[in-house]
């Protein structure tokens, strides 16, 4: 899943002992995000639905009743956000900025909840929340109604793949527990998420700070006759894979001495049995399952989820990246693919740009192709635009420059989405879905609308190091261009000559030896984890 990316680079942390705990094997886990805007109630929410679960130890207790009087917003009652709001700066500033994971349970149900920050410069890690997500749930603020903010959290939440969004309209107190404000945002959100694709909606009338509708109904609100929020977290069903094909991306190359050479890493679906026929994509290489090993011993079968290590019955080519599947299939590269986008970072992203994807658990050159449209976060129609900045979202074309494995989204998770890594910083740029996947043809994946390939475009550097890099080389030409010839016009000479003279050069390159037809750039290794091909 997207999530499985993203969880990569911002560990989602383990089941603590505690959920381990809370969580006999008979009791299924349902991990949720809250997310909204600032103020809309989240962590009051979340600490409240802890306190009615019993989630809340008495020392916890005591120290909230201490919290409470020194960093409350709530006067002299309990500030149930202090529960959650784990550091001292949201602490501060009353507001949340990481991502906070909490672990507790009901006699049906374990429960992760992530609880994420609803500043609009925060939404990476709201984002990150989501990725995990089996079930978001979005706060309203009843006297706001659908903020830029709702809309833009529901496209995210949509984008990674959650399926079912209940709507906590929450502060129901401070419009006078009025039912008819109550319809008016829930028709006006249940219209806005129509083209979102959720498979259920739920819309509640909430005041989070009191525990109405939390986990029972209220007395204050006698005309809503649905669900409460806990009724509903403990009966959805998450959803579960779709595709049953076996795909194992190779995240590390296992050779601990000339004997051994097994392939590491976790199941993204499917499952496998010693002695199965498998493909080593996306090269397409023919082998057969010698022996499937995981941190209990040897098996004779392994499933979806499970981390293994597998050896193979013949001395095949395998190298980290590489995913292995079931059954004999021919070698399959992407071409193009199209896929949703959310920019994470502050660089803005456009037709032309090169990057890194890192995919499963590969990570190669790619370029942006093409944008097709961007998402308004007015109304969530799409747009023309000529670029994404930060928090966009929008449907691009991407090409990767090397190998390259990929499904849609829609049938596997873990090799559907990916995130855009910049090749000089390293720094995320965006996260995506992938729509389409099409073959490695030139002309299959030509759109119309392509850019065509342009002089100009790499000219003038696009990212702030690579300008940065370019001013300092500058004025140290022009120091050498004053010290050499002793005139100011000898050091504008130099100087002139150097930030001229390079980026034509490399632009020159860009247009007569494109990148594609260049060695690719090696895959950026994670510490300590690859072994390396056979
Ligand atoms: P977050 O930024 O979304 O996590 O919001 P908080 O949980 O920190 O809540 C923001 C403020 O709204 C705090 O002062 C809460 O006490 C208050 N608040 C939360 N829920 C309710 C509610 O249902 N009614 C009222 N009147 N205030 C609430």
């Amino acid at each position: 899943m997207l999530p499985a990316v993203l969880a990569a680079r911002h560990p989602e942390p383990d089941l603590p002992q505690v959920a381990q705990a809370i969580r006999p094997a008979e009791r299924s886990l349902l991990r949720f995000i809250t997310c909204g805007s600032v103020d809309d109630g989240k962590s009051t929410l979340l600490g409240r639905l802890l306190w009615e679960t019993g989630a809340v130890y008495e020392d916890q207790a005591e120290a909230l009743a201490r919290d409470s009087a020194r960093f409350g917003t709530d006067g002299k009652n309990r500030d149930y956000a202090l529960l959650v709001d784990g550091l001292s700066a949201e602490r501060e500033q009353g507001i949340t900025i990481d991502v906070a994971y909490r672990y507790f349970a009901t006699p049906r149900r374990a429960f992760i909840a992530a609880d994420t920050p609803g500043h609009e410069q925060y939404t990476r890690n709201m984002a990150t929340g989501a990725s995990t997500a089996d079930v978001a749930i979005l706060l309203v603020d009843a006297r706001k109604g659908v903020l830029p903010q709702t809309r833009r959290h529901s496209s995210i939440v949509s984008l990674v793949g959650v399926k079912d969004i209940i709507v906590a309209i929450n502060k129901m107190d401070l419009v006078g527990f009025d039912e008819a404000v109550f319809r008016r945002i829930e028709a006006e959100y249940r219209a806005l998420a129509e083209q979102l694709g959720f498979r259920s909606i739920h819309v509640l009338p909430l005041v989070a700070r009191d525990g109405d509708t939390l986990t029972r109904r209220s007395g204050r609100m006698p005309w809503y006759a649905g669900p409460t929020l806990l009724d509903l977290i403990e009966t959805l069903e998450p959803v579960l894979p779709t595709d049953g094909r076996f795909f194992l991306p190779v995240q590390w190359v296992n050779r601990p001495d000339a004997d051994f050479r097994g392939f590491s890493g976790t199941i993204a679906s499917g499952q496998i049995r010693v002695g199965d026929p498998v493909t080593i994509l996306p090269q397409g290489r023919a082998s057969r399952i010698a022996e499937i090993l995981t941190p209990e011993g040897t098996r004779s079968a392994a499933k979806a989820g499970e981390a293994v290590t597998v050896t193979l019955a013949d001395e095949t080519d395998v190298v980290r990246g590489d995913v292995i599947t079931l059954g004999h299939r021919p070698g399959h590269t992407t071409g193009t693919l199209t896929a949703r986008l959310l920019v994470l970072g502050e660089r803005r992203l456009a037709p032309g740009d090169r990057m890194l994807i890192k995919l499963g658990c590969a990570t190669v050159p790619a370029r942006f192709e093409a944008l097709a449209h961007e998402l308004s976060v007015e109304d969530l129609s799409p747009r023309p635009a000529g670029h994404l900045a930060m928090n966009g979202i929008g449907k691009v074309v991407l090409r990767p420059e090397a190998p390259l494995f990929a499904l849609p989204y829609e049938e596997c998770r873990t090799l559907g989405s990916f995130l855009l890594i910049d090749p000089i910083t390293h720094a995320t740029l965006a996260m995506g879905v992938i729509d389409t996947v099409s073959g490695p043809s030139r002309e299959a994946s030509t759109r119309p609308g392509k850019p065509a390939p342009a002089v100009l475009p790499r000219f003038w550097p696009k990212s702030r190091v690579e300008r940065t890099r370019l001013a300092v080389t500058t004025l140290a030409f022009a120091l050498a261009g004053f010290l050499l010839t002793g005139t100011l016009a000898g050091a504008l000479a130099l100087a002139a000559l150097d930030a001229i003279g390079r980026p034509l050069l490399h632009a020159l390159q860009d247009r007569f030896w494109p990148a594609g037809e260049r060695p690719a750039s090696a895959p950026v290794p994670e510490p300590g984890l690859d072994g390396g091909g056979i």
